[in-house]
């Protein structure tokens, strides 16, 4: 059943176009990963989701109700999280505070900081600790936990496995399965393609602001997908 919607989504800085008519649709308890070179729009398309970057168009439906044209904080009341690339945790707050900052929506739902703990148990040892004295693995299962505390029914993750070792990297997206199991459908940005296609259902990759492949996040080898990915026709 489809959950989230775009249709011929247009995104632009000032006079410079980042996405030029995407479509895109996430079903029901899906994880779709978007994966594109540099500069492609991938964070360009989450924003846009997300309500931080202005839709042109209301073109973004969830469940049927157009939402492109609101504000980020009403976006995430309706149960649309981001986490941004780069974790944006609040350095002057320790790891509780962070996850409680998650949770001032208010949205009822099955994520406390109890089930957050047992999700990422490494963070326990740290609730008390600032978090910007946590490792760029633990400051990710903060940011993750942080956006899981607004009980989400979709998590737009930015780049997670970014400046991570790869054990690092594994210990975070074993995470997803849990998250899933919860309800929670997701839409990946990566860098990493091999992660991001081996956890996803579905692919798309972008290229200059446009969809350039998608389907079965295990349909296509690796020649294609490299092609699609640096543009050559
Ligand atoms: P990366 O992997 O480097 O994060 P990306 O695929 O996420 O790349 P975006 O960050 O969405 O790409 O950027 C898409 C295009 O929009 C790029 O050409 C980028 O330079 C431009 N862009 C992004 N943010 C801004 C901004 N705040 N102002 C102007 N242009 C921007």
């Amino acid at each position: 059943m489809t959950q989230l919607q775009a249709c011929d989504l247009k995104a632009s800085y000032g006079d410079f176009q980042a996405l030029y008519g995407i479509d895109l649709v996430l079903n029901q308890g899906e994880m779709l990963a978007i994966i594109g070179a540099n500069g492609a729009g991938k964070t360009s398309l989450l924003r846009a989701l997300s309500g931080t970057l202005p839709a042109q168009g209301r073109d973004i439906t969830l469940h049927g109700r157009p939402i492109g044209h609101l504000p980020a904080h009403e976006i995430v009341a309706l149960g649309i999280a981001m986490i941004p690339e780069g974790r944006r945790l609040f350095p002057s707050l320790d790891v509780e505070e962070n996850l409680l900052m998650g949770a001032y929506v208010g949205r009822p739902g099955p994520w406390s900081l109890r089930s957050v703990y047992r999700l990422f148990p490494d963070l326990m040892a740290f609730r008390k600790t600032p978090a910007t004295q946590l490792s760029g693995g633990q400051q990710q299962m903060v940011a993750i936990g942080r956006a899981l505390m607004s009980n989400p029914e979709i998590l737009l993750c930015d780049e997670v496995s970014l400046g991570l070792a790869p054990v690092i990297v594994r210990r975070v997206y074993q995470a997803f399965p849990e998250i899933r199991r919860q309800g929670v459908s997701i839409i990946l940005v990566e860098q990493d393609i091999r992660q991001a296609l081996s956890s996803a259902d579905r692919m798309m990759c972008l290229c200059e602001g446009r969809v350039v492949l998608q389907g079965k996040a295990q349909a296509f080898g690796q020649e294609e997908i490299s092609r699609a990915y640096f543009g050559v026709d």
